[in-house]
C-alpha cells in the first residue's frame, strides 16, 4: 500500500494506476479506523479496481476545539488496518497541503444543512462539503464510501455533488456494531470502561422504538426515550427526533406503510456519541 502525503503525488499515482477501464474507489476517513471503517473498503473491493482512502481529521467540520483536539488518533495502527484490508493507496495530508488558505465555506446545501445535527454543530455540514469536494478533486475516484451511521452526512454529500456537478457515485454503506449494539465509531475509545458499559443503552433504546410506537403517541414517544437515556449513569440525551429519511422533517403522527427515520445524539461524559435507525411503520 502507497502512504502518500502530498496532493501531487496522489495526482501521479491515480494518473498511474487508472486505464480506460479501471474503476477507483475512495473511502475519506478521519481515522482512528475500526471495522465499521474497514467494511467500507472491503464494500469497495467488491466493485472497484483500486480503493484509496484517506486519513485527515478535518479541522474545518469540528464546532467545538475541544473535540478537535481530543479525537483519537492512531496512525501507525490505522497503516497497518489499511494494509491488512487490502487497501492500495492511503492519503495523509497536513492541514497546511489541505488548506494552504482558509477556504470559503458556500455550499448551497439546503433544508438539510441545519436540521438535526445542524441545529446543535453550527458550520459542521459546510466543513464536511468542504473536505469532501476537496478530497474529490483531488482523488478523482468513480465511487466512494460512506456509512449511514452518519446518514444526515450521506445526504450532504450527495447534496454537494449536486450543486459541483460531480460525476462520483456514492454508495452508502450500513452500520456497523458492538456485540451490545453500540455503533462503532472512533470516538468510542475515549470512552471509559463505565461509560462504555453503559452506552449500549443508545441503540437498545432506539431498537425499542418501533414496536413501543403501536401503543404510544409520539410526544409520550420522546419522553420514554429522554427518561431512559437520561436515567443511565453518565448519559444526557442531545436530541432524538423520528424524521422522514428524506427530507429529515419531524413525524408528529404515525401513518401505516411510513417510512421513519429514527435520529439521537447523546453525550457519554463529554465524549458525544450519534446513531440512528430506519423503519416502516
Ligand atoms: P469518520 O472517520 O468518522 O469520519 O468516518 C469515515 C467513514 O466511516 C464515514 O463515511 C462514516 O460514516 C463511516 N463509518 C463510521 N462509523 C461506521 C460504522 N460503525 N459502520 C460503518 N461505517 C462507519
Amino acid at each position: 500500500m502507497k502512504i502518500l502525503e502530498t496532493i501531487d503525488s496522489v495526482r501521479t499515482f491515480i494518473k498511474k494506476n487508472r486505464d480506460d477501464k479501471s474503476i477507483i474507489g475512495f473511502v475519506p476517513t478521519m481515522g482512528a479506523l475500526h471495522e465499521g471503517h474497514l467494511s467500507l473498503i472491503n464494500t469497495g473491493k467488491k466493485t472497484c479496481d483500486i480503493v484509496v482512502a484517506s486519513i485527515f481529521v478535518n479541522p474545518l467540520q469540528f464546532n467545538d476545539v475541544n473535540d478537535l483536539m481530543l479525537y483519537p488518533r492512531t496512525p501507525e495502527k490505522d497503516i497497518e488496518m489499511l494494509e491488512k484490508a487490502g487497501c492500495d493507496m492511503v492519503f495523509m495530508p497536513s492541514t497546511e497541503e489541505m488548506y494552504p488558505e482558509k477556504p470559503e465555506l458556500i455550499y448551497p446545501l439546503g433544508n438539510i444543512e441545519m436540521k438535526l445535527e445542524g441545529r446543535f454543530r453550527p458550520g459542521h455540514f459546510q466543513g464536511v462539503a468542504n473536505v469532501v469536494d476537496r478530497l474529490f478533486q483531488i482523488v478523482e475516484p468513480d465511487k466512494a464510501y460512506f456509512g449511514i451511521k452518519d446518514y444526515q452526512q450521506v445526504l450532504i454529500i450527495m447534496k454537494m455533488c449536486e450543486v459541483t456537478n460531480s460525476r462520483v457515485e456514492i454508495v452508502p454503506c450500513p452500520t456497523l456494531r458492538e456485540f451490545d449494539g453500540l455503533a462503532m465509531s472512533s470516538r468510542n475509545a475515549r470512552l471509559t470502561t463505565e461509560q462504555r458499559a453503559g452506552a449500549g443503552i443508545i441503540y437498545q433504546t432506539l431498537a425499542q422504538v418501533p414496536e413501543m410506537i403501536r401503543t404510544m403517541d409520539i410526544p409520550t414517544l420522546k419522553d420514554w426515550v429522554e427518561n431512559r437515556i437520561n436515567n443511565t449513569p453518565f448519559m444526557q440525551l442531545e436530541y432524538f427526533e423520528i424524521a422522514d429519511p428524506e427530507t429529515l422533517d419531524p413525524i408528529v403522527a404515525v401513518s401505516p406503510e411510513k417510512k421513519m427515520g429514527l435520529f439521537i445524539a447523546v453525550f457519554c461524559g463529554k465524549v458525544r456519541l450519534i446513531d440512528n435507525l430506519f423503519f416502516i411503520s
